[in-house]
């Protein structure tokens, strides 16, 4: 008998996931009603919003000021302590959104035909909703847990990234000992309305923003003058034009692109990608390789000029001139260390560089219990499926938290085709009903296999 109630009290009930789906997609509605452009953000009422649902449960929460009218949400649900803390983080601004461009108002929240519009559903408020409803219901059904879990649903990630980074600098005790933590970044992606592979950005690169800055003696354009300030500077640019980075493929690169070999009906590529990096050595399959851009990208340090300065007058020859350099530099690269390559290249010591705004690439192992955790997961709901670590050209506030070594991936299990994706950031953006309860039985389930 007292075994019989020590069962009953201790085996958690089974979870209603018809009216847990429900749950997530009503907060995600009132998330989206919460106008958190940014800036100004307002990530404040959000906060408050998710902190008051979470306090209902009995869950422990912060609100934890970043600006006036800004703030992160912390909430933490404890384990048994013998393993390391997992974070689930998210943010909780949006892009901006042109009202004139949507079929549906974009902070609506409206469901039409299975799906939730508005702004930030796939970016990220859809993700936030799953982990705060997915924290709710571990806790009521009393699910013993190894790990505490962490809620971070942070302000600012796509601006500043001052939100991320006010957890890192001001409140390093909330996330001290975490092992783990998942983020956006990648997804389950859908061809031809099948899942073929699911994504988990284990790093990521950085941005590396530059001013190249050329000065000489001002005149008028009547009297050409060789040594101009322009002309230095295109002479410089002309060089870095020419520039080849060179072709580096980091582990989980060659890993991602191993995997994909088997589904390119291309003989060559099947080849070249089982083994990108002697592909890459042979000169002609080199060119083709490295004429897809996203490759392009995946295999070096980039560089694009996207800004030129001169004289606003036609007439004169300005004393300075300047260029914008957009770099992207791959893991294992330093800003130091690429702009003395970068000063090699201009050949002009007399050029200065300002560095306008510069981190390091961050990358994880895809080699731990996590990632375990996810492949086991996949495979029970997308048998065959591969799961493949690849790494992001842009930048999330994974960085951050890898930066302070913990173990960050990009991965929200949402099945998407890139009609789905491109609506993020773009126009009359949405995620599925259906999509929703996957993400919140899938992470359940990892959450689960990381317990044991
Ligand atoms: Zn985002």
């Amino acid at each position: 008998m007292l075994l019989l109630i020590a069962v009953l009290l201790f085996s958690p009930t089974e979870i209603d996931w018809t009216r847990a789906r429900a749950e997530a997609v009503q907060l995600l509605q009132e998330l989206i009603r919460i106008d958190t452009t940014n800036p100004p953000g307002n990530e404040l009422a959000t906060a408050r919003h998710v902190q008051k649902l979470l306090e209902a449960d009995g869950i422990e929460t912060r609100v934890l000021d970043v600006a006036p009218g800004r703030a992160n949400l912390y909430a933490r649900l404890k384990g048994d302590g013998s393993r390391r803390p997992l974070i689930l983080l998210s943010h909780t601004d949006v892009v901006m959104a042109d009202a004139s461009r949507w079929s549906i108002p974009p902070f609506s929240g409206e469901i039409r035909d299975g799906f939730i519009y508005g702004r930030g559903a796939i970016d990220m408020k859809g993700t936030a909703a799953v982990h705060v409803t997915l924290m709710r219901l571990l806790k009521r059904h009393n699910v013993p847990l190894k790990r505490d879990l962490i809620l971070l649903a942070v302000a600012d990630e796509e601006a500043g990234g001052t939100g991320a980074r006010s957890i890192i600098e001001n409140h390093p005790d909330l996330i001290r000992g975490a092992e783990f933590l998942l983020n956006e970044g990648d997804v389950a992606y859908v061809k031809n309305g099948k899942v073929h592979q699911y994504g988990v950005d284990v790093m990521e690169k950085a941005a590396l923003w530059l001013r190249i800055v050329a000065s000489g003696p001002a005149g008028h354009g009547s009297i050409p003058l060789q040594n101009s300030s322009v002309n230095r500077l295109l002479n410089a640019l002309e060089r870095l034009r020419a520039w080849e980075t060179p072709v580096s493929v980091s582990p989980a690169v060659a890993e991602g692109y191993r995997m994909r070999a088997q589904q390119q009906t291309d003989p060559v590529l099947r080849a070249a990608y089982a083994d990108l990096e002697q592909a890459l050595k042979k000169q002609a399959l080199r060119k083709r390789l490295l004429a897809d851009s996203t490759l392009n990208a995946e295999v070096r340090n980039t560089f694009t000029i996207t800004g030129l300065q001169g004289s606003d007058k036609v007439n004169v020859i300005p004393g300075t001139a300047w260029a914008q350099i957009d770099a992207r530099l791959l893991p294992g690269e330093t800003p130091e260390g690429f702009i003395a390559k970068l000063r090699r290249v201009l050949n002009d010591p007399e050029l200065k560089i300002e560095i306008l705004e510069g981190s390091t690439p961050t990358g994880s192992s895809a080699d731990t219990a996590l990632m375990h955790a996810i492949r086991k997961v996949a495979a029970r709901h997308d048998p065959g499926v591969p799961v493949i670590p690849t790494m992001l050209t842009s930048s999330t506030d994974s960085a951050k938290f890898r930066a302070v070594g913990i173990t960050a991936y990009g991965f929200e299990p949402f099945k998407l085709d890139d009609n789905e994706l491109n609506r993020s950031h773009g126009d009359d953006e949405r995620v599925s009903v259906e999509n929703i309860g996957f993400a919140l039985h899938f992470l359940h389930d990892v959450i689960i296999e990381l317990s044991h």
